[in-house]
């Protein structure tokens, strides 16, 4: 499985973008930063999008990426999938004909976004991946994705979380044999801000090493997402000091391979 970042920031800036994640070309997971960075033709590719939650930071290529699959006439349909809740904020307060056009209706005959609601905690099967959605703990409805490919190679991804999410509960079924491959987990605040992390559902370092310890098996690499790039420098040491010799922090427009 290739995972090239897209952004993995906690906000917007110049060299830090919002999070997206593109999966073997054809899967975003969020879609924060999109069409800002993939040429059309990788655009172009796109079939699926993953949406953790609809705050604006993990949706805001949306609008823009629909746009131009109409103008380059692209035949296919991207399907955006998440949780109900989720998928109904996006399309009231996004796709709702007045912040943006409801591109779920253009062209009528043949629109080029989708909505695909799924349940957490039920099995599916996308695109060729096996696909399960888990509950995390944020200040909106959200779920974070367990991803496994044909080969069996297995990625999570937390979107937006503070403590206890129960996602780690579908990750232990899931994970009996094999350690997940990747988790991409989110940090985005230092340990001295653990009480603003916790009342916005967010994690610091600290809190990271609470929820990984809610893991049966550890997986194999853990890239951490989200970072407020202010506090970028202090999060790394406070990673560093855990001692966990798999954590590593994502970078921007790298491609890793799990
Ligand atoms: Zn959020
Ligand atoms: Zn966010």
């Amino acid at each position: 499985m290739k995972i090239k970042v897209l952004g993995c920031s906690g906000s917007e800036m110049p060299n830090s973008h919002p999070p997206a994640f593109l999966v073997d070309n054809s899967m975003l997971l969020d879609a924060g930063t999109v069409t800002s960075l993939l040429t059309e033709n990788a655009q172009s590719k796109i079939t699926h999008i993953f949406i953790t939650h609809a705050h604006l930071d993990h949706i805001k290529s949306i609008p823009s990426l629909a746009d131009n699959m109409l103008v380059n006439n692209i035949k296919h349909k991207i399907e955006i999938i998440g949780v109900k809740n989720v998928l109904k904020a996006l399309k009231a307060n996004l796709l709702n004909n007045s912040i943006w056009p409801d591109f779920t209706n253009i062209p009528s005959h043949k629109p080029v976004l989708g909505l695909r609601s799924i349940e957490v905690g039920k099995r599916y099967s996308i695109n060729g991946y096996g696909i399960i959605a888990g509950k995390v703990n944020h200040s909106v409805p959200a779920a974070g994705y367990i991803i496994t490919d044909s080969k069996g190679r297995r990625l999570v991804y937390t979107g937006d979380t503070g403590p206890g999410a129960g996602l780690w509960t579908r990750v232990n079924a899931e994970t009996k044999t094999t350690a997940v491959n990747a988790l991409i987990i989110e940090v985005t605040f230092p340990n001295k801000m653990k009480d603003l992390a916790i009342i916005t559902g967010h994690l610091t370092p600290a809190l990271l090493l609470g929820e990984l310890k809610k893991l049966k098996k550890l997986p194999e690499k853990i890239l951490i997402t989200h970072p407020k790039p202010q506090f970028s420098k202090i999060i790394a040491k406070e990673l560093h000091r855990l001692g966990i010799k798999q954590i590593e922090m994502l970078k921007e427009g790298k491609t890793y391979v799990i």
